[in-house]
């Protein structure tokens, strides 16, 4: 296993290379060369995003939230920790946090088929459906929804083996920073789920920021 020691965060934006909006409730997608460095910033605080990353060389291969959960024998990634591949190889790493650090890592990506079951039309907008989209713009298909890293989202497991959702804590322009520890796609959703509380204020905008690994050391 590769550890990411203590690594310097991101400039201060001097060095942004590439800045993507991510409009509410949809989803957006930029390419990482091994280590750059991204922001997931919620610019209105309070919202929750589906991370997904892909493996450049092979989108076969992505982020998966179960391996890291066993790859970092945590609930929640924290500065210095990996997030590590269904191959069990690292693709990022994180640097910085400015949240309150719930990222959740147990709940599967909204879909169609849980909107259906919440009673919303076919119409409601979904990250898997959001991911669907974002992979053809890079001129990718959907083959699998993997379990992302749902950022900002505040999901607790409880001594009893229940878990249950809190609305997100984040404030406007909290971000998580990560670094590519391989070529990789980066897939942001501002989740559009609506009805049950796990987003504050509706569903707002969240922002890609890409940067330069200047200052950052590389991971070993
Ligand atoms: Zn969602």
């Amino acid at each position: 296993m590769v550890h990411g020691g203590p690594v310097q965060a991101p400039g201060s934006g001097d060095d942004m290379i590439e800045m993507v909006r991510v409009p509410a409730g949809e989803g957006r997608a930029v390419r990482l060369r091994e280590g750059q460095c991204v922001r997931a910033v919620d610019l209105a605080g309070g919202q929750v995003g589906d991370l997904f990353a892909f493996a450049a060389t092979d989108p076969g291969e992505y982020a998966s939230a179960s391996h890291t959960r066993v790859g970092i024998a945590k609930m929640f990634p924290r500065p210095g920790d990996l997030v590590f591949t269904n191959h069990r190889r690292p693709i990022l790493s994180v640097l910085e946090d400015t949240s309150p650090g719930r990222h959740d890592m147990l709940y599967a990506a909204c879909d169609p088929a849980r909107y259906a079951g919440l009673g919303a039309p076919a119409s409601h907008r979904s990250c898997a459906g959001n991911l669907d989209e974002a992979l053809r713009s890079q001129g990718l298909s959907l083959t699998t929804v993997p379990q992302p890293l749902n950022i900002f989202m505040d999901v607790r497991p409880n001594m009893d083996g229940t878990i249950v959702s809190a609305p997100a804590s984040t404030k406007a322009g909290d971000y998580i920073a990560f670094q590519a520890t391989q070529d990789c796609l980066i897939v942001l959703s501002s989740c559009p789920m609506d009805i049950v509380p796990i987003s504050t204020g509706g569903i707002t905008p969240l922002e890609l920021q890409v940067y330069e690994p200047t200052a950052v050391r590389r991971l070993a």
